[in-house]
């Protein structure tokens, strides 16, 4: 059996615990946070004390929005190792993010750092329907990257049989996923697609394909994302949130029973969620950035850490934890289309409203004088790929087309390929937009 639904005693105890003793846990690992960084990282302490703040001051949660922000910068600002907590003899592990923009960043890892990650992995797993037995097939990239050592750390500490296949080499991962019967996948959702294709190529049903759950994360994705994955592999789909700077995959995840945004592991990173532009803490329930303190980390700590990612806090509802709704986007990766602010996720729901796509496209931006033109460049399904015609294709554009002006509030051009016209990311996250505008000074 696998995909289940967790059974009484299965949970560690502070997955259920009162928000007192919640509380009570945060306060102590937030002073000791808090300390851990001043005495230890010049940074930290002349951030604090240019506030005019010292660690003694956190008298209650609420006393964290007197602190520092901490931003990308800093750990440009502080390469490769000086925001290190720790001698960089106790540093077990190094990760660097994926540093598509710039300077790529350092992040290391104590021994008791590692074994928090494959901790909260598993338990992220285990909240995602797996079980110790279960066989997970692991095709988020190893290497520097967080995603696969990540994945793979918390499947072993569960108990599961992993295979470490990395990303990549598509054919390969469908075969030895017919040899070998996995029921778990970890994955980046657009990866998860093209596997879906090969399987599609060779005539594989979704349920003659043994996986039961996927966990999928690295990048944003939507509901109909997720139905597209879970029509398509006959899988329950779970969305898993992580970032280098913050540990990795596993800083929250979604619950198999409820599929209701991802629950954070609020015993190991303190959420805010802030306004943007002013910097003040929203209430739990508003759209801001999310900003997390890490409580355990040794290593790497990390004080109001801005992720740029737009969320929002929700209620707790299968584990004592408060969740994470769906990332809407990044203040970074706000596209501002003839002054219209758009999220490339907006896009994302609209075409997959279309059951004739499919969920791979391209958002190309380009300058036209003075003004932004955005194309959208999407694709027809495989089995309606072979008979398109121009008629078709252009009522398909026609329509979401509409569908984008009225709910997005933006004009775009829409340009309906074949099956395979958009190029796939085989490792990593996809590339899907394309700036072509020439840069503003
Ligand atoms: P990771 O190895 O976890 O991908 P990176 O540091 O490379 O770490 O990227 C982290 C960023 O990826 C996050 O800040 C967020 O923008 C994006 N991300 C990660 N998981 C998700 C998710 N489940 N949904 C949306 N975006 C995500």
């Amino acid at each position: 059996m696998t995909a289940r639904h967790p059974q009484a005693g299965e949970l560690e105890s502070i997955e259920t615990a009162s928000r007192d003793e919640i509380t009570a846990l945060q306060l102590e690992r937030l002073k000791w946070s808090l300390r851990h960084a001043y005495d230890n990282v010049p940074f930290h302490k002349k951030s604090f004390d240019e506030k005019g703040v010292h660690p003694d001051d956190l008298k209650t949660l609420a006393d964290l929005a007197k602190f520092p922000f901490m931003t990308k910068i800093a750990l440009r600002d502080n390469y490769p190792f000086g925001l290190f907590a720790v001698p960089r003899e106790q540093v077990l592990r190094l990760h660097a993010s994926s540093g598509t923009t710039g300077k790529s960043i350092v992040v290391g890892y104590t021994v008791q750092d590692l074994d928090n990650w494959a901790n909260l992995m598993a338990r992220s797993i285990r909240a995602a329907g797996g079980r110790k037995g279960d066989m997970v097939h692991n095709a988020y990239g190893y290497g520097m990257f967080t995603g696969g050592l990540g994945a793979h750390a918390g499947a072993e500490r569960l108990g599961c049989t992993v295979v470490p296949m990395s990303g990549g080499q598509t054919e390969k991962q469908v075969a030895q996923i017919l040899d070998f019967q996995p029921q778990i996948i970890m994955v980046t959702p657009s990866y998860s697609l093209v596997i879906a294709e090969e399987f599609e190529r060779l005539g594989v049903k979704p349920e003659d394909i043994s996986l039961k759950v996927g966990i999928f994360g690295a990048e944003p994705w939507g509901e109909g994302m997720r139905a597209e994955i879970e029509r398509k592999l006959g899988v329950d789909a779970i969305d898993i949130y992580g970032l280098t700077e913050v540990m990795g995959p596993g800083v929250a995840c979604e619950c198999i029973e409820s599929k209701d945004g991802p629950v954070i592991w609020e015993d190991h990173f303190y959420p805010e969620v802030i306004n943007p532009e002013t910097g003040e803490v929203v209430a739990d329930g508003d759209d801001g950035e999310l900003v997390f303190t890490s409580l355990t980390k040794q290593a790497f700590p990390v004080i109001r850490y801005r992720t740029r990612d737009l969320t929002r806090l929700l209620p707790p509802t299968s584990r004592a934890f408060r969740r994470m709704g769906k990332i809407t986007g990044r203040s970074d990766d706000m596209l501002i289309v003839r002054g219209v602010n758009v999220f490339p996720t907006q896009i994302e729901e609209q075409i997959l409203r279309d059951k004739r796509l499919s969920g791979n496209y391209q958002l190309v931006l380009t300058r036209d004088g003075h003004m932004d033109n955005l194309e959208v460049r999407c694709e027809i399904q495989r089995e309606l790929s072979a008979g398109l015609s121009a008629g078709v294709s252009s009522e398909i554009a026609k329509e979401l087309q509409h569908h984008i002006k009225t709910i997005v509030g933006v004009s775009t051009h829409v340009t309906v390929l074949h099956f395979e016209g958009i190029p796939r990311t085989l490792v990593g996250k996809a590339k899907r937009v394309i700036d072509e505008r020439p840069k503003q000074n």
